[in-house]
């Protein structure tokens, strides 16, 4: 496979812009080789400036659920462009999105629209504060939340973790705020209660930061009545599980519901949307209706929920969508893992609705220590064996795979076709 422009283009890249990237994940560091430099999409599939086509697994890490260059997505963007691109006042159109969002979880009364899934957790937090009136919260090894200040931790020493912070010019008088518990174990999230004024608990109720890791009903039940208990605010971040688990992520899955909901990827049909909501006596605590402070200078940009509103009404009446999406990602994740036993690869996987996950590990990982178990360097391989036969999968074994309606059975096939080949050499 000749990658000479994409190799080019990065140096060029590396001398402007840091790490020639404007998101370190793609910059390929943890699997090698280099990043590809992408010159367009074509539904399931992305074409590199060498002019070599992928069949694309990350597809934008989550947003385009119908792949690439979506028609209907695609007109409602451009009409919205020649009424002008942002006014930074109201439009009709963000009512019409939240309708649409609200509509699909009854619980939630009301919304605010912001530009980027950090943006809304991180607003969430401070709602979350300001209506607990306590600063601490607890949040969960390996789940992801955005890169704001007091959500960058990891485990402190101590029997207790008070979150340290895991990235420089993060100030630790932020971080000691953040309790780390581990993902589905209930006496690690009781001991965080007990060290600290908890006044808030963020959590994916479907991971996939680390792979994909979907956490169980009942300890997300008891999550919630610990709450409940302590007076803290109960947040899902379905920032990559709401509209890909399932049209209602993981309510749709569990019913479970939360105080706060976040909401990104997919909601902004591939266009920087992010949004929180919450039941009215939560969510009218934030300004101008309350003084929790909150603002954007394109919040609620109409490009932007022009495309997630085509988005979402696509959804909303595709009623065989999740489960055609879902019967794909079981059969490419059930033709790889058979594949892997016959090369006796330790293989495990989950799949939920469109979003998948695999482990190169001896169990099915239950939480980050077990994720980070992993063969990291087996993943390494994988991937640039997989990348050569054109298929994009993610550049770290830590995050999740996505299944587009653009894709075709043929292509999960020709997927498992070359894990059977790749699978020999690893
Ligand atoms: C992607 C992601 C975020 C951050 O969203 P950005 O738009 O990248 O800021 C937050 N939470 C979860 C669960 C995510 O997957």
């Amino acid at each position: 496979m000749n990658t000479q422009n994409s190799q080019k283009l990065f140096q060029e890249a590396q001398k402007y812009i840091v790490g020639g990237v404007n998101s370190p994940v793609r910059a390929f560091k943890s699997v090698g080789g280099i990043p590809i430099f992408i010159k367009k999409g074509e539904g399931a599939y992305i074409i590199d400036e060498d002019g070599n086509k992928y069949l694309d697994f990350i597809q934008s890490w989550g947003p385009l659920i119908f792949g690439h260059c979506d028609k209907d997505i695609e007109n409602s963007i451009c009409q919205a462009v020649q009424n002008g691109t942002s006014f930074g006042a109201p439009t009709a159109i963000e009512t019409e999105l939240a309708k649409e969002v609200l509509e699909l979880f009854p619980y939630l009364d009301k919304i605010r629209f912001v530009s980027s899934g950090t943006e809304a957790t991180m607003s969430a937090i401070r709602v979350a504060r300001g209506v607990s009136g306590k600063d601490d919260i607890i949040k969960f090894k390996g789940c992801y939340h955005g890169h704001s200040d007091s959500l960058l931790v990891s485990a402190g020493s101590g029997a207790v973790t008070f979150g340290t912070p895991s990235s420089p010019g993060v100030p630790a008088d932020f971080t000691k705020h953040t309790l780390l518990a581990d993902y589905n174990d209930i006496d690690s999230v009781k001991k965080c209660f007990e060290a600290g004024n908890v006044g808030c608990v963020i959590i994916e109720p479907i991971a996939g930061n680390m792979s994909l890791v979907p956490a169980d009903k009942e300890f997300l039940l008891e999550l919630k009545a610990l709450c409940k208990e302590n007076g803290a605010i109960l947040i899902f971040d379905e920032v990559m599980s709401g509209f890909r688990a399932s049209l209602k992520g993981s309510y749709g899955l569990l019913g479970i519901e939360a105080d706060i909901v976040t909401f990104g990827k997919v909601i902004g049909g591939g266009m920087p949307v992010g949004a929180f909501a919450g039941k009215a006596e939560i969510m009218r605590q934030l300004s101008p209706e309350g003084p929790i402070y909150q603002a954007g200078t394109l919040s609620g940009n109409p490009v932007a929920m022009s495309a997630g509103l085509a988005s979402l009404k696509k959804l909303k009446s595709n009623e065989n969508l999740y489960t055609e999406l879902q019967t794909k990602a079981e059969t490419l994740m059930a033709g790889f893992a058979s594949i892997a036993k016959e090369n006796n690869i330790p293989f495990h996987y989950n799949v939920r609705g469109s979003m998948f996950g695999f482990f190169f590990n001896d169990k099915l990982p239950k939480n980050f220590d077990d994720v980070c178990a992993g063969d990291e360097e087996r993943y390494a391989k994988f991937h640039s064996e997989m990348l050569k036969r054109g298929f994009y999968f993610a550049p770290s074994a830590y995050e999740t795979g996505f299944i587009c309606s653009a894709m075709s059975g043929a292509d999960i096939e020709k997927s498992i076709d070359a894990f059977s080949e790749v699978a020999k050499a690893l």
